[in-house]
């Protein structure tokens, strides 16, 4: 598929204690802004979230930022975004994430983050879409979070095809790459998830 035009980033309100954390997210945001890809992101101005922000914008790029009302304050909604989506609930957050991006890209982070993208890999296990979801590993953050992956395929919890498609990896241009070369990315949204009631 071509590269997206509006990615969905999640990732820490922290910043997380090594500096390198923060390095990468600022490299990321800036070959996004180079690659002229938007970035969805939720809004705040806090942690990595902040700072990827930041570096889209620094790098003249697009930068949508969706915030829980509730949130705003918590988070210190970034104000200097190209646009701000204030919405009323968490839900509402991350459907309107989901509905502005094309792809998935996870840097690393707390509970937060991976609620947001692991929501993101269940609705593509459910083929509710087909869009790209990486994982970008920095300082070998996600090596743990990979190895269970792997545990969850070996014992017979889910897929190997589901766990294929996803990728990890340390180097921002071989994600990109990755992406380029991505099959399957169209005619992505399948159905609308909120159509789908338990
Ligand atoms: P964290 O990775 O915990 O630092 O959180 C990263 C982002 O995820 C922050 O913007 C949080 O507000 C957001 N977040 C935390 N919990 C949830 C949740 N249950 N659903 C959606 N987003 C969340």
């Amino acid at each position: 598929m071509p590269l997206p035009t509006a990615l969905c980033v999640y990732c820490g309100s922290s910043a997380g204690k090594h500096p390198d954390y923060a390095e990468q997210a600022r490299a990321f945001g800036a070959e996004m802004a180079r690659r002229g890809i938007a970035l969805v992101y939720g809004g705040g101005n806090v942690g990595l979230m902040g700072i990827v922000a930041d570096a889209v914008l620094a790098g003249g790029g697009k930068v949508v930022g969706v915030i829980p009302r509730q949130l705003v304050e918590r988070e210190v909604a970034h104000q200097g975004l190209s646009e701000l989506v204030v919405v009323d609930t968490m839900h509402q957050r991350k459907t309107r994430m989901y509905e502005l991006s094309d792809a998935f890209v996870a840097l690393p982070g707390g509970f937060g983050t991976m609620d947001e993208m692991f929501e993101m890999l269940t609705w593509a296990q459910l083929g509710l879409h087909r869009y790209p979801c990486a994982f970008l590993d920095v300082r070998g953050y996600y090596a743990q979070l990979r190895a269970m992956m792997d545990h969850m395929v070996a014992e017979g919890f889910v897929q190997a095809g589901q766990r294929d498609r996803l990728w990890f990896g340390d180097s921002i241009a071989a994600l990109f790459d990755w992406m380029a070369s991505y099959e399957g990315g169209h005619a992505a949204r399948v159905i609308d998830p909120a159509s789908i009631k338990a």
